[in-house]
Formats: structure tokens, sequence, C-alpha cells
């Protein structure tokens, strides 16, 4: 599984060279021969991708760059075998996607396993490494707990990119009712008083160790699963902090449950919260863009919102695809496809996907994403749009000085290696 780290490197990565290879691996559903079709599937794609480079260099070549484009192409080719190699040894292994970055003339190969819940296979070759299909599988929760209690157990677990992995676990075992009961009654009564007295005092450990947990940021969110009757004991227990991170709960019985289940029901609670999550999300933003609050739609002002570091949280829509240049000096974003950079004056290029190539930098500030199906509202502003944490300047104070400093800061932090914290894809 991609950690944090790793999300964070992969966005850093840049080759000059335009050969930096993204190789995403969705497993055909089994049936007889998929393996094989996904086989053909693969070298096809590669032998595409062989194509697209080849005429790229033939194009730019001169004479005093036509071994170094050779070398390119050589280098390029060796990660396209590789590649189809990889593909060839996962047959059968229909349970699990996977994902390649690889850039040989860098020296760079990473691969990670994924949930096979890709849109498909598909090879891409680029500056930047394609980061989409990790970024919406990773959804705006970096880590959720699972937690199982009953009297006198509990189970935790986490729950990431459909892995579910158990943490920790506890027992405090209950005073056996009934013994040295003496005579029934007044003994009779103490000893239950004792067993409740137990049960709370281990719901109110659960419950302290969980306001921990999420304080430590162990994870961000979590759910719940017990009995009915358990639950009405340990709500009291919890912290108003902790109740506010619980996403939901599913009825379970501790000791019975099996892990599939868990995982099932753990991730039904994930997906419908995420829903409701990403609704709110669109309707807050949207309503404050209409206020001109903390909220900007279109591209252009996203854009110069991100530049400024005051989005918050970002929405585009599933299918959104547009076209902006990029500053060859600065990094400058612009939706205006202008020949050079407003910012700093240098020439731009043409960017095919800018939702592609603002990822990086929403990766690197902490932004949470959300890709957002079939929205009429969001549609109607341009299918993009974004919630602002703060709102660094008036309206209409459209300094190209500030852009300019945040743009320097971004290609710092770029140098230096700085990375923001992206709670979209946070990980173990
Ligand atoms: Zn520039």
């Amino acid at each position: 599984m991609i950690t944090r780290e790793q999300v964070h490197e992969l966005a850093q990565f840049e080759d000059p060279a335009a050969c930096a290879f993204s190789f995403y691996f969705q497993p055909m559903t089994p049936r007889n021969k998929a393996h094989k079709e996904d086989a053909i599937l693969v070298k096809d794609l590669a032998r595409e991708a062989q194509r697209q480079l080849e005429s790229k260099f033939t194009s730019t070549n001169t004479n005093t760059s036509t071994n170094i484009n050779k070398d390119k192409c050589e280098a390029a080719r060796a990660d396209l075998d590789r590649i189809v190699r990889l593909a060839h040894d996962l047959r059968g292994n229909g349970a699990r996607a996977k994902a390649v970055f690889a850039c040989s003339a860098q020296g760079f190969w990473r691969e990670c396993d994924l949930p096979p819940q890709l849109s498909g296979t598909q090879l891409l070759v680029n500056r930047h490494f394609h980061l989409k299909p990790i970024a919406q599988l990773l959804g705006a929760f970096p880590s959720l707990g699972v937690v199982l209690v009953d009297r006198h157990r509990a189970r935790m677990f986490d729950l990431r990119l459909g892995e579910l992995n158990e943490r920790e676990g506890f027992f405090h075992p209950l005073s056996r009712r009934g013994r040295g009961d003496g005579f029934a009654g007044y003994d009779g009564g103490h000893a239950e008083r004792r067993v409740a007295d137990e049960a709370r005092q281990h719901f109110k450990f659960v419950a302290e160790f969980l306001k921990d947990a999420l304080e430590k940021g162990t994870f961000e969110n979590w759910i719940l699963g017990c009995q009915e009757t358990h639950w009405s004991q340990f709500e009291p227990q919890l912290h108003p902090y902790v109740s506010q991170k619980l996403l939901g709960r599913f009825a379970a019985e501790l000791a019975h449950v099996s892990r599939e289940e868990i995982r099932a029901q753990a991730e039904r609670i994930f997906a419908d919260s995420q829903q409701v999550r990403c609704s709110e999300a669109v309707r807050e933003t949207l309503g404050q863009a209409r206020g001109n609050g903390r909220g900007v739609t279109g591209l252009r002002r996203v854009l110069h919102a991100l530049e400024l570091g005051e989005v918050q949280t970002l929405l585009m829509g599933d299918h959104y695809v547009a076209q902006a240049v990029e500053c060859i000096g600065c990094g400058h974003l612009d939706a205006h496809l202008v020949s050079f950079c407003p910012v700093c004056g240098r020439e731009t290029r043409k960017v095919v996907d800018v939702a592609e190539a603002i990822l990086p930098w929403v990766i690197r500030h902490d932004v949470e994403l959300f890709y957002v199906k079939g929205d009429a509202e969001l549609d109607k502003v341009g299918n993009i749009a974004a919630l602002l944490r703060f709102r660094s300047e008036k309206k209409g104070a459209n300094s190209l000085r500030s852009i300019g400093d945040v743009a320097t800061n971004l290609s710092l932090g770029r140098q230096a290696g700085l990375v923001g914290r992206y709670r979209g894809l946070a990980g173990g």
C-alpha cells in the first residue's frame, strides 16, 4: 500500500524530458483467459507510448541533440519493457490492482499495490506522474479507525485502501457473576453492581484510548461496531470531540463478527459519509462564492486562490478537463493561454489537463480534494470550485505582486523538498 511520504515523493517528481511513466493496472473481471487479454492490452499500450515518444524525439531532432534523444528513447524503452514484463507476471493476481511510476533516465522506479477499483488499465507518459487515480482512491480521509466493543473487550482496526488491519485489542476480565454470592439478596445485588461498574470502567478506558488516538492523529475518523445495548453504555463515556469524529456505527457481536463483515460494513459507512461530506462541501462552497465569502468558482479564480495558499477544499467535476499554461520559470499556472508569464515574464508552455497539473500543488498544500459526480450546480459554474480557509486580499485588490511572491515560494518549496500535508492523500 502507498504511504503519504510516497505520494508526496511522486507529486514532487518532474522529468524535463517528459519521460515519466505512470502505469495503472486494473485486472479484468476473472474469467477464462482474462490474464491473456490483460497482457495484450498492456503490450498495446506500451507500443503506443513508445511510438508517441519516438515521434516526439524525432520531431525535435537537431544534429547535436540526436545522441541525447537516442539515449532518452532507449531509457524509455527499458521502462516500457520492464512494465510489460511486470504486467505479464501479474496475471492470475486478479485480487489486486497495481501502479508503477518509472523514469529510468533518473533512476526512478516505484511500485505499489492498490485495491482493484481503478477505472481501467492505463499507461501515460509526461513530465509529472499521473496521480488522479491515486487521489480518487484515497478519498478525503487519510486514515480511518474501526472499533469493536462489548462489555469487557475491544478490538481496533485501521481501514485504508480496502485493507483492514488489526492494531490493538483490550480485554478487561469481568469478575465472575455470582462468585462469593453468599446469601442471595444483598450480596447478589452487590456483585451485579460490581459487574456493571467494571463494564463502565472498561468503556471509559476505551473512550480515553480513542480520544488519545484521535489527538495523536493515529486516525482522523472512526466507525463503531457493537450491540445496541452496549452503545447506550458506551456513548456517555465518549468525549464530545470523539463523538464528533464518529462516522457511523453498525450492529456487531465482537466475538463472532468476521473480518470480511467488518470491512464491508465500515466501507459502506465510509462511502455514505463521504457522499454527505462532499455534497455539504459543494453546497457550502457555492453558497460562500455567491456571497463573495470564502468560496470561489471557475478555473481562473481557483488557480489564483491555490497560488495564494487560500484553498482548504477543492472540488472538481469527475470528468473535469481544461487547458491552461504553465510558466517554465516560476511554475505559475494561468487559465489564459498567454505566451509569456504575467508574473516573471518567461515563456509558458501548454498544459493539456490542468486538473492533473494542479494535483502536485494540492498534495503539497494540505488541500482536501473531492471529485464530484454529476452535480448540476457545480457544472453551472464551470465544474471547478474551492472553499477557502481565509481570504488573503480584499475583493478588487488583485495584485500581481502577491501572486509572484507565492509563486516564488512554491518554487523554493519545490527545490528544498518541502511538502505540505494533504488530507486526502495521507497514509501509513
Ligand atoms: Zn513565471
